[in-house]
């Protein structure tokens, strides 16, 4: 088989050419974006979306690869085909996990479909805190980490308070207007080469001030979890805008932060040492480092706490404890237990019972993790209300959306069948006509709860997969 040749990004293209970066979270990536560039490289985080992608992404990867690949992939050929900078100037970066799962190997992948539609002249970086793939001319100082780190953090904050505040928001655009301020605020302080993380806890006051001005109305909505493949999670691109679709279904989303996979892969390291007695040295930096970056999401945790009535996330160690009973952290490809965990502490700390597990069709390692889980998870917590959903590119939008709606109807008898446990009232007597026509609803909600359950119940076992 012929080699697909390697070209290297050098110290003299970061003056001259402009790196193309997919998106995965529209928040973070622009924060991060602000790093690199404040480290000298010339940046553009790609916002092109829609069917073109998909399309390059089948024309160009192999089917059998997992969907996010081809969506990672199919964007950057598409961002290739419209490019407005000359071909010779841009370069590509891809992250890389250094894990087992696939996503180590997306680069080849990458550099694969560049050399079959003419792009083989095109550099590509790959970017791993894990050190996968040496790329020349990019490096990744230990203070441009501790700014992508602290900017990642940034990012969880704005996202879960823009999650809070929207669904409730009184005045239409004000939540997306804290974003924006946040956002913009966050730029300004990471211009700075050395960020002390004094500075960032009081960007992180003034972002949580800025959310407490956004006025919300007081009303209780269906809360929704959201956990999965970190890449279908997050993107819009990859989970068919599926924030967008909960909050016009009257929903408040619940997803846990992209700092969490940080601190997974890091404990991951030393978990993998104490289990096997392996990597002892890397092991005992990755230690020291899940430690400081436990401290940095505790300090976030308790600034919300201190200064506004949000709801925060769990520290980690809380997220550690929750696999116990439902899988063993030795479990660690893709998601592996972060994805369990998550779920338990959704329902357990968060109460939220109602989860959207989303899943890229063919994805081995998370369907073990989240469908593969399931049962116990009910098992243990009866209340548990979860729909796993798959996510490919021949998978119908309809068929999801339907889905989702059937959890949710869910979701709706059973708040009602609290509030009505909670509503000790002594019911109003009501006309004769009346009563018959409430009658008449009630058997028709009871009717299509118990379609939905029952829908629901098999999704989890595989009966309604596409
Ligand atoms: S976690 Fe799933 S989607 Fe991600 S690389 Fe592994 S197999 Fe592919």
């Amino acid at each position: 088989m012929e080699e697909i040749k390697r070209v290297s990004f050098t110290k003299e293209m970061k003056k001259t050419h402009t790196i193309l970066i997919p998106t995965m979270l529209p928040i973070h990536f622009k924060i991060l974006g602000n790093v690199l560039e404040n480290y000298g490289y010339k940046i553009k985080v790609l916002d092109n979306f829609g069917q073109g992608v998909i399309d390059q992404g089948l024309k160009n990867v192999h089917n059998d690869t997992c969907y996010p690949a081809q969506l990672v992939i199919g964007q950057m050929i598409d961002a290739l085909e419209h490019c407005d900078l000359p071909l010779d100037k841009v370069a590509l970066l891809i992250t890389q996990t250094g894990g087992g799962c696939r996503a180590s190997n997306y680069i080849h992948l990458l550099r694969k479909a560049l050399d079959k539609c003419g792009y083989g002249n095109i550099p590509v970086i790959s970017a791993s805190f894990m050190k996968s793939e040496q790329s020349g001319g990019f490096s990744l100082p230990v203070t441009m980490l501790l700014q992508a780190v602290y900017g990642c953090l940034c990012g969880d904050l704005i996202m879960t308070l823009y999650n809070q505040c929207i669904p409730y928001e009184k005045q239409a655009g004000a939540s997306q207007k804290a974003v924006d301020d946040s956002v913009a605020m966050a730029e300004k302080l990471f211009c700075k080469k050395l960020l002390r993380w004094k500075e960032v806890s009081a960007l992180m006051k003034q972002i949580i001030e800025r959310f407490n001005k956004v006025e919300r109305r007081k009303e209780e909505k269906i809360r929704v979890g959201v956990v999965g493949e970190i890449y279908v999670k997050y993107s819009p691109l990859g989970n068919n805008n599926l924030e967008e679709f909960l909050l016009s279904e009257g929903c408040e989303v619940v997803c846990p932060g992209l700092f969490d996979f940080l601190l997974y892969c890091t404990h991951n390291v030393v978990f993998d040492n104490d289990l096997y007695g392996i990597n002892g040295v890397k092991a005992a930096v990755m230690r020291k480092v899940n430690a400081f970056l436990r401290g940095r999401k505790s300090d976030m945790i308790r600034l919300i706490e201190q200064n506004s009535d949000f709801q925060p996330p769990c520290h980690f160690e809380s997220t550690i404890e929750s696999t116990k009973g439902y899988i063993g952290k030795g479990v660690k490809m893709g998601e592996g237990w972060l994805l369990t965990a998550e779920m338990v502490e959704l329902i357990q700390h968060y109460k939220v019972n109602n989860i959207v597990c989303t899943q890229p069709f063919g994805c081995l390692p998370n369907h073990i993790c989240g469908k593969g889980v399931m049962r116990v998870i009910k098992e243990k917590n009866p209340q548990a209300n979860i729909v796993a959903v798959d996510y490919d590119s021949s998978a119908s939008k309809v068929n999801q959306q339907n889905r989702i709606k059937l959890m949710l109807a869910n979701a709706r008898l059973m708040s009602a069948q609290q509030k009505a446990q909670d509503d000790r009232e002594p019911p109003v007597e009501q006309p004769l006509e009346e009563q018959q026509s409430h009658q008449n609803q009630k058997e028709l909600v009871t009717a299509s709860a118990g379609f939905a359950a029952s829908s629901t119940e098999q999704c989890q076992d595989g009966q309604y997969a596409y």
